[in-house]
Formats: structure tokens, C-alpha cells, sequence
């Protein structure tokens, strides 16, 4: 087919310029919000690759459209390209970024041979767990009009369709009352027992919650001093469900321990945040299918996980874009085992030559699929004539 090879040999023009732009983001991690390096460079990309590039869109200055082709098909890619706190691109988002941006460029080639439009969305703050960036870009319209999304993000496996489940994080605080914590013990309100009686009840729940539901945190504030009752504390958690009315079932018994910390020594409990959750991601079958084949036909395999892949659940805010039009988020193997996301080994792979040949893969892949997309009659009418919320 003249078009896939017309996007295969764009991708290979543009092989090593991609792999920079890939190990360049790793070298500059930037936090959710703040990726103002990494959006430069890969606006000045696609803008170098002749697409109509809008930054800071809906008042995020690190969010952008790129916008290639005019033809009725609207397909966006999405962009990642925030880091983790201290462990640097442990997630891979480097990797997302340029192979978003390479799936873009490559599928422009042939976009107006195939009335496609293109838009890479450069989405921010992914890993910031409570109003990501693409909440933000869908409230504020940047995906009204397009009929199908897609991204596809690293780990150690290939997997088409992964179980992405629904999450929110929010913060917990506690105001006691300080006091010499050995001269005048009883003239204090204790915020560190509220926190230990919280995560002692939180430890309780779990015998009561679903083997789909999840609840983590840190403490990011215990006290200043172990002679000082401390007056204040906070925590971050997260809860997660299979899906958000499943998460929104557990939220207020969660709440509830937290009260208990409360009632139990006399601080005053605040929670902040939590209010826009990451959704669960329903993979569009088809688009899946369809990438699946692309990837295979460059040589990729998918194992069957069974057991490993149902436990092993995260949370995106693709989520919510894949609830408000046809979307896909599979998972590309950097072969990293036995390192995984979110570990400082797992960011060491994501400037491997396996790194490398993913970012280069699933941009093919991707653009492929958008090939697939606008030659398959069922499907891309299907993909237009949905009707949007
Ligand atoms: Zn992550
Ligand atoms: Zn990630």
C-alpha cells in the first residue's frame, strides 16, 4: 500500500532526529505543568515539519495543537512529556513525546492523499494524578471535532489493549495543636495520631473493598521535631476502582477513616483535591486491532499475560478522552524486565536502544493505523459519523 510506505519512509528519514528528540526530553525532565523545554522542542518540530502549530492552548502554556491536513477524518495523538519527581522519565514520556510527534509527521505525508486531518496534542501533566492536562484539554474543547485519538505509552510489554482503571489522588491535612511534647503533653492536639489512626483504619477497609479497588498514599508531612506534638501533617493518596462509579463507591468509606483520625484526637481534617478523577480507559476494539497488526507486521509479538495483566492496572487521563470519542492506549514493550514503570531502572531503559526501536515502532505503528483508519469504509465512517457530547 503506497501510503504505508509513504509514512514508513518519512519515519526512517526521520529516525535519529527522533531518538535525539527522545534522549533530549530524558536528559530534561520536567514535572507536570512545567515541561516548558520539552513542549518548545516538540513544537519547533512539527512546526519544522510544516504543521500549524497553536502552544499554550486552553491557558496551559505547555499545552499545544499541531494541525496538518484538511481532510473530513480528524485524528489526534497524543503527546506526554512530563517527568516523576526525583525518578526523571521513569515512565517513559520522552519516549511518548517523539513517537507521538514522529506518528504526526509521518501520517501528514499522506493525510490529504487520504482526507485525513491530523492533530498531535501535546497533553501535560499526565502523572500528576488529579486534573491532568487532557481533563483540562477536554473541557476546553481541543478534541471537539476529532473522531478518534490515540497515543501509545511504554512497559516492559507489548499489550493492546492494557486494563487502565479509573483513579483520583487528593490531599489530606490535619491542624492540631502543638505543644511540648513532654513538659505539656496534654496541652496538644496530636495532627501525627490523626494521620496514624486514618492509616490504621485505612489498613482495616481493606479487608472490605473490592480485589479491583486500591488505596495508597504518602505522608508528606509528619511533624518538625519529636520534642513539638506536631500541629500539622499531610498526606497525598490515591484511590483507584475499575471504573469511576466503582471508585466514587469507595470514596466516602476512605473519607470516613480519615474522619476517624479526626474524631479520635481533636484536629481538624481538611481534604483538598480528588474532584476531577482519571477515568478508565475504554479501548476502541477495532483501533486496537488495527494497531495490533501494524505492530506485528513489524515484527512486535503480544504475550499473553493472563493473570499478570488483570492485576497490574494503572490509571491515565486518556481515560477520559477515550469516554468522550473512540481513542486507544496500548502499551509498548522497551524490554526493560525485570525493571517497570516508575522505578529509576525503568528510566535508564528509556534511553536504550529498545527505547529507541519502540519510539520508532509505535510511531509506524500508529501512523499505520491512521492509514488503516481512513481506508477502511465501515470503520472511518463509523469514526464520523458519531455524534460528540
Ligand atoms: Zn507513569
Ligand atoms: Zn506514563
Amino acid at each position: 500500500m503506497d501510503a504505508k510506505r509513504g509514512a514508513q519512509e518519512k519515519c526512517g528519514e526521520m529516525r535519529d532526529e527522533l531518538a535525539a528528540l527522545s534522549h533530549r526530553i530524558h536528559g530534561h525532565p520536567e514535572l507536570g505543568f512545567e515541561e516548558e523545554k520539552a513542549s518548545a522542542w516538540l513544537c519547533e518540530f512539527l512546526a519544522d515539519a510544516g504543521f500549524n502549530v497553536e502552544r499554550g492552548v486552553c491557558d496551559l502554556p505547555t499545552a499545544f495543537v499541531a494541525r496538518a491536513g484538511g481532510g473530513p477524518l480528524h485524528i489526534a495523538v497524543c503527546a506526554e512529556y512530563d517527568a516523576l519527581p526525583e525518578i526523571g522519565h521513569a515512565c517513559g514520556h520522552n519516549i511518548i513525546a517523539a513517537m507521538s510527534v514522529g506518528a504526526g509527521v509521518a501520517a501528514a505525508q499522506v493525510a490529504d492523499d487520504l482526507g485525513l486531518t491530523i492533530s498531535v496534542v501535546g497533553t501535560p501533566a499526565e502523572e500528576v494524578g488529579d486534573h491532568g492536562g487532557k481533563i483540562h484539554l477536554l473541557e476546553g474543547g481541543i478534541f471537539a471535532g476529532v473522531h478518534a485519538a490515540m497515543m501509545v505509552h511504554p512497559a516492559p510489554f507489548d499489550v493492546a489493549t492494557p486494563r487502565i482503571i479509573a483513579a483520583s489522588m487528593f490531599d489530606v491535612h490535619y491542624e492540631g495543636k502543638a505543644s511540648h511534647a513532654s513538659a505539656f503533653p496534654e496541652m496538644g492536639v496530636n495532627a501525627a495520631d490523626a494521620l496514624t489512626v486514618a492509616q490504621t483504619a485505612i489498613g482495616l477497609l481493606r479487608q472490605h473493598i473490592l480485589p479491583t479497588q486500591r488505596i495508597h498514599g504518602i505522608t508528606t508531612k509528619g511533624g518538625e521535631a519529636p520534642n513539638v506534638i506536631p500541629a500539622h501533617t499531610s498526606a497525598k493518596y490515591i484511590i483507584r476502582g475499575q471504573t469511576l462509579e466503582e471508585l466514587e463507591e469507595l470514596r466516602p468509606k476512605v473519607h470516613r477513616c480519615f474522619e476517624a483520625g479526626a474524631v479520635a484526637t481533636g484536629a481538624a481534617l481538611t481534604i483538598a483535591g480528588g474532584d476531577k478523577p482519571y477515568a478508565e480507559m475504554v479501548h476502541d476494539p477495532e483501533m486496537a486491532a488495527a494497531y495490533q497488526r501494524n505492530a506485528e507486521a513489524l515484527g512486535r509479538t503480544f504475550p499473553d499475560l493472563g493473570a499478570v495483566l488483570e492485576r497490574a492496572a494503572g490509571s491515565t487521563d486518556m481515560g477520559n478522552v477515550s469516554l468522550a470519542l473512540p481513542a486507544i492506549h496500548p502499551f509498548i514493550s522497551i524490554n526493560s524486565l525485570p525493571a517497570v514503570n516508575h522505578q529509576p531502572e525503568f528510566t535508564a531503559h528509556c534511553v536504550k536502544e529498545e527505547a529507541d526501536k519502540a519510539l520508532f515502532d509505535g510511531a509506524l505503528a500508529m501512523a499505520w493505523t491512521m492509514v488503516d483508519l481512513a481506508h477502511d469504509d465501515v470503520l472511518r465512517s463509523r469514526l464520523i459519523a458519531r455524534v460528540q457530547d
